[in-house]
């Protein structure tokens, strides 16, 4: 047996081994995987927006103008207008100075945590703070302290022992990844000002989805001006690929100068940004695309609920239904799908023990047809496996 096997073994052993699902058509409501139709319902293209006619014709179009690839870094030779044309409209979007593009999210928060703090720093995050925030404090040296997910109690004691930092830095997603919730950023902010503390917000989830015209949980909360660094993704309900940092003109010319995965990786392809561009504008062009999102994820909350179904108080277009048990938890999910509705669990390590969960999302471009056929198959096969949570 090779070194990977017995890891393999082990993955298989712990029931942790995963497998990827192949997609054979575009990211729509109903979507073809293995040969089948299902109801796409664990999709972050919350606005329906990757196949928007319009938005595929601008893409479309700069391919035929500039190509496919980029060329290179952005410091280099692969530095188009398109780039900087985004960069400044997600600065007016996120109501900011300025902002810079990354590769990918995981990409913005490895670069931006590794350049703004260093080893007389400390970073002060949420428990349930994303993978790549985590990742980007490894990198970043700085010392990490975690609070207990949402507790300003817990925030607040770590801030009154850790004056002796150079920097102290609080991290936190705007909208967590599993739970669906919203970081309490109004009283956050209130605590950072009072022990001056720095704020990041990874909005990944939020942009797009929260707030009047979808800036996301900063302009949900009303506190444009107030956040140091802004992170989000294109990748999400832009329905492109990369991520971004938005912040002051000073902060993005240094992370220009010094965030490594910045630097060291070829940009984009313009087509890329044109994308994320077009979907930008169409965003803001369209303020019904808001209004259908959120008609379905009430529409779909409700629904579970009056079938008996306990859901987690979230706040976004991730619901999770709390099941518990993780082989329940498997099965259910298993049911739904022969049933035709992609709906996926999730179970430790990625959520805590006792805490396995369905974990669906909403998109725009469901109809209520859609989200109706959906609440009967749950309903079904709720009473066929006899689950009492
Ligand atoms: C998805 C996500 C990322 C990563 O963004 P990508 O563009 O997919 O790399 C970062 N942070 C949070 C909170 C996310 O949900």
């Amino acid at each position: 047996m090779n070194f990977w096997n017995q890891e393999l073994s082990l993955l298989k052993a712990e029931g942790l081994h995963r497998e990827l699902k192949r997609l054979e058509s575009s990211q729509s409501p109903r979507v073809i995987i293995d040969n089948r139709e299902v109801i796409m319902l664990a999709s972050n293209n919350y606005l329906g927006l990757s196949t928007e006619q319009e938005i595929k014709e601008a893409v479309i179009r700069v391919i035929q103008k500039y190509g496919t690839g980029s060329g290179g870094s952005r410091l280099t030779t692969g530095n188009y207008d398109l780039h900087e044309q985004l960069e400044k409209e997600l600065a007016d979007f996120k109501n900011t100075e300025d902002a810079l593009v990354f590769n990918t999210g995981y990409m913005a928060n490895l670069g931006v945590l590794a350049t703004v703090v260093g080893s007389e720093d400390v970073i002060i995050s949420d428990k349930l703070n994303h993978a790549s925030i985590i990742d980007g404090c490894r990198l970043s040296k700085a010392k990490f302290l975690v609070y207990k997910h949402g507790n300003l109690a817990r925030l607040e004691n770590i801030l009154k022992r850790s004056s002796k930092y150079r920097r102290r830095l609080i991290v936190t997603d705007g909208v967590f990844s599993m739970d669906g919730d919203l970081a309490p950023l109004p009283e956050i902010v209130e605590l950072a000002e009072k022990y001056q503390a720095l704020v990041m917000v990874d909005d990944a989830h939020g942009t797009g989805v929260l707030g009047a015209k979808g800036a996301g949980t900063i302009e949900h909360f009303g506190l444009e001006g107030k956040i140091d660094i802004q992170v989000g993704t294109l990748s999400k309900a832009l329905a492109a690929e990369g991520g971004f940092v938005a912040g002051s003109k000073n902060l993005i010319d240094l992370l220009r100068n010094k965030a490594r995965s910045f630097i060291y990786s070829t940009a984009l392809a313009p087509a890329t940004i044109a994308a994320s561009l077009a979907s930008l504008r169409y965003l803001q062009s369209h303020p019904e695309l808001l209004k259908n999102l959120w008609r379905n994820i009430n529409l779909l909350k409700d629904g579970l609920e009056d079938s008996g179904y306990e859901l987690l108080p979230s706040n976004s277009a991730i619901i999770p239904i709390m099941i518990g048990d993780r082989e329940k938890t498997m099965e259910l999910s298993k049911a739904l799908l022969v049933e035709g509705v992609l709906a996926p669990g999730i179970r430790p390590p990625t959520v805590a023990e006792g805490t396995s969960r369905i974990r669906v999302t909403v998109m725009a471009s469901h109809s209520v047809t859609d989200i109706e056929e959906v609440l009967d198959i749950f309903a079904r096969v709720r009473r066929e496996l006899k689950l009492i949570r």
